[in-house]
């Protein structure tokens, strides 16, 4: 009698259990197969306990390094795949190609909290985990929409991630004619006039880097000051127009860029200087103490010399040891150490 009790209530229990693994299931499935991802997957938290640890077992895991552009490996494909979870039409490639660093820029731009950057690290790592648990809202494309690469008249590739901070731009690369970073601040660094000029303005990420370098600097007892940062694609129509008028044309893009083709549209650059060039921007400035530290230092805070005398031929500029350009402590670092154009690092990541 005592046995059949036994069996019964066995046999009751385990009913349960399955019941209960077959309705999780199902939660799960619904969360994964969600049409939208922005909404809020109902019913797969604050389920309790049990819930949660069956949904983690169906949840796809996401690395802990920094990843960017380049990167190789399980742990890129791994993001992939979490992102193809939340809606992303990318490949799982083990490579960090161009979609995966689009995704990430899309999801940055949609999150206050997050520099825009392309580049996949701790803190969006967090908010991807928010996103899924349905903790945060944003949609696909609603950051930056995927496009389609185009040409401007003379043939330059005009780039669908003008927010990515390894940006290409240059006389075969340009940035949207639209386009106006959203996140431009003015760094608090020194200037050698007063006026609240737009060209004091940098991109949030890079003004944060600048102000760390000259305050770096400053320890150092050099004295760097900011002249030119962020130039809008029609007052370069202006600037270039102007350049043309005084050398002709050929002669003027050597020096200035063409609308869209001018690094000062990406909001990452700066031009630097110091007193003893009279604040102009000329090659004696690399020379000077200042100059010198900036080439020695400037990757410890993600900046690159964006055009070094010992490149001309590949970036099509003249030597300008006062152009600083933000690209991450990591490619600036490869860059500086190895003494190659951005061109190249770009190249070399293909
Ligand atoms: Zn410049």
């Amino acid at each position: 009698m005592y046995k059949k009790i036994m069996i019964i209530l066995l046999a009751v229990v385990l009913m349960g259990m399955i019941t209960g693994c077959d309705v999780l299931n199902k939660a799960d499935d619904k969360a994964a197969n969600k049409e939208s991802p922005a909404e809020p997957a109902s019913g797969d938290s604050d389920e309790g306990g049990t819930s949660n640890m069956t949904t983690d077992n169906h949840q796809v895991e996401l690395p802990e390094e920094s990843l960017q552009k380049g990167d190789n490996g399980d742990a890129v494909q791994q993001l992939q795949a979490f992102l193809i979870v939340l809606g992303y039409p990318i490949e799982k490639t083990s490579k960090y190609d161009e979609k995966t660093v689009w995704a990430i820029t899309d999801f940055q731009l949609q999150q206050d909290s997050l520099d825009n950057t392309g580049i996949y690290d701790e803190a969006v790592r967090s908010k991807l985990l928010a996103a899924q648990e349905g903790a945060l809202t944003f949609e696909v494309e609603k950051g930056l929409p995927l496009v389609e690469t185009k040409q401007t008249d003379r043939g330059s590739e005009i780039t669908g991630n003008p927010y990515e901070i390894l940006v290409l731009v240059n006389k075969h690369h340009a940035l949207p004619e639209d386009f106006i970073p959203e996140d431009l601040v003015i760094p608090e660094i020194r200037f050698p006039f007063t006026e609240d000029l737009p060209k004091k303005q940098m991109r949030k990420v890079a003004a944060d880097a600048i102000e760390e370098m000259f305050a770096a600097a400053d320890k150092e007892g050099l004295t760097l000051f900011g002249q030119s940062g962020y130039r809008s694609y029609d007052r370069q129509v202006a600037i270039f127009a102007a350049n043309v008028e005084k050398n002709g044309e050929e002669a003027a893009n050597t020096y200035s860029a063409r609308p869209g083709e001018s690094e000062h549209q990406s909001g990452l650059t700066m031009d630097v200087t110091n007193a003893e060039v009279g604040f102009d921007l000329v090659i004696a400035f690399g020379d000077t103490p200042e100059g010198k530290w900036l080439q020695e230092h400037a990757a410890e805070y993600g900046f690159i010399i964006r055009y070094p005398e010992t490149k001309v031929d590949i970036t099509e500029y003249q030597y300008e040891p006062w152009h600083i350009r933000y690209v991450g402590k990591k490619a600036a670092t490869e860059i500086m150490e190895k003494g190659i154009s951005l061109e190249e690092y770009l190249d070399g990541l293909k």
